[in-house]
């Protein structure tokens, strides 16, 4: 995958790969929906509890335009299994697909459910410049750049948030895939340079302004992606709804993310079991610290942000166990570096990226340090992305 592209390059390139594809390129309109990276409140979206994400300059492209019959047809650029794909607007159930285009498809699906049927069929041709399995969320960036396809070309009446809240039930009901709505609503709802202080016990949310002066964000991608991810993910959810059951017969609550750490620490005993109380009280420090961290950005105390973005990983690292040795090195090192804020990982867990502050001067000493013990302790040359925060989804005109 070449990140380098220009956006006018990644145009270029769909536009002709669906001229080769379809015959010609005649009306075909070009679209963008972001990935994103969540700066800290990591597990507690699906809690009821508060997240930081925001999106990146980096995402999903698609070439589409409607069809006349009732085909849908899906091409990617990306991956070795980017076979063109082909189904018709009345075989939308998802018994007996699989694959990729699953993730498009779901969304067509979900928005006949919601009585946006498809009048004619489309076809589309996609390429993303997100590393795969980075934990960079390229499947909702997907989602959501399918929804926004959807509305643009047909004229549906959807806004980000429902667009958001479309992408996760498909992702959730037609993938099986039991994800919260952070990801979704990062892409949907995405504003340059700033991070979305997102309440999903509500989906109330506020843009905070991510003023970085001298510092960077930089994304460090361990390239490693273990099995256990979706049945991790799953677990983990399962032990939250089971604490949760515990806890309410003591405590009148809807979602951990309603406890504060001293009120959790008061009621705990009612878990009973040891495994389940840590991944409960993960999901409840990991909320108190989100709200504490969007305090510290909003008073440009960064330190203070790092230093809860490194409490985080140690909670997903020891509480949450959804690290792994590999993304741990990452942390800890950065931890090491003068001029590295905070350190930790991103995304779902058991692989994927860490995220990092670094102030500007130390950027280059971080990725030399970094890459040279990483590859030392494992083999892995890492790799590197000094990310921007971008907007939600757009058509590239
Ligand atoms: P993440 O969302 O963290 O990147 P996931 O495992 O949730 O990782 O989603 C990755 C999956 O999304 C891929 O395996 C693939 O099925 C689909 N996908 C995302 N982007 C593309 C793309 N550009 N082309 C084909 N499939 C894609
Ligand atoms: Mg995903």
């Amino acid at each position: 995958m070449n990140r380098e592209k220009t956006e006018q390059e990644i145009r270029e390139d769909l536009r002709k790969q669906f001229a080769a594809l379809y015959g010609d390129a005649e009306g075909v309109r070009f679209f963008f929906a972001p990935g994103r990276v969540n700066l800290i409140g990591e597990h507690t979206d699906y809690n009821g509890g508060h997240v930081f994400p925001c999106a990146l300059t980096i995402g999903t492209y698609a070439a589409a335009r409607k069809r006349e019959d009732d085909k849908i047809r899906f091409f990617s650029m990306n991956g070795k299994g980017n076979t063109f794909t082909e189904y018709r607007t009345d075989d939308l159930e998802p018994a007996g697909k699989s694959g990729w285009t699953m993730y498009p498809l779901g969304v067509v699906w979900a928005f006949a459910g919601r009585g946006m049927k498809l009048p004619s069929g489309f076809e589309m041709v996609i390429y993303g410049n997100i590393p795969g399995g980075s934990g960079l969320s390229s499947s909702a960036s997907l989602e959501v750049l399918t929804g926004f396809v959807l509305k643009s070309l047909y004229g549906f009446s959807v806004d980000g948030v429902t667009l958001a809240q479309i992408g996760q039930y498909s992702e959730n009901h037609y993938n099986g895939m039991n994800c919260g709505i952070m990801d979704q609503f990062a892409s949907a709802m995405g504003k340059k340079d700033h991070a979305i202080f997102l309440d999903t016990a509500d989906l109330s949310y506020t843009y905070a302004p991510v003023v970085l002066d001298g510092m960077k964000i930089v994304i460090t991608n361990s390239k490693v992606k273990h099995q256990l991810t979706d049945s991790g993910y799953n677990d983990r959810r399962r032990s939250c709804e089971e604490a949760l059951a515990e806890l309410q017969k003591v405590v009148d609550i809807r979602a951990l993310g309603d406890l504060t750490p001293e009120r959790f620490e008061e009621v705990k005993s009612a878990i009973a079991d040891e495994d389940r109380r840590r991944k409960a009280k993960h999901a409840v420090y990991e909320n108190a610290r989100t709200v504490r961290a969007v305090e510290a950005l909003k008073e440009g105390d960064i330190p203070a942000f790092g230093r809860l973005m490194n409490e985080s990983h140690v909670s997903l690292r020891d509480d949450y166990d959804v690290s792994c040795p590999e993304v741990d090195i990452l942390a800890e090192e950065a931890w090491k570096i003068p001029g590295v804020l905070g350190a930790r990982i991103t995304g779902g867990g058991f692989g994927g990226c860490t995220v990092a502050i670094v102030r500007n001067e130390a950027v280059a000493e971080y990725q030399q340090t970094l890459s040279r013990v990483y590859r030392e302790r494992t083999g892995i040359e890492a790799e590197f992305y000094v990310v921007d925060i971008g907007d939600g989804p757009r058509e590239i005109v």
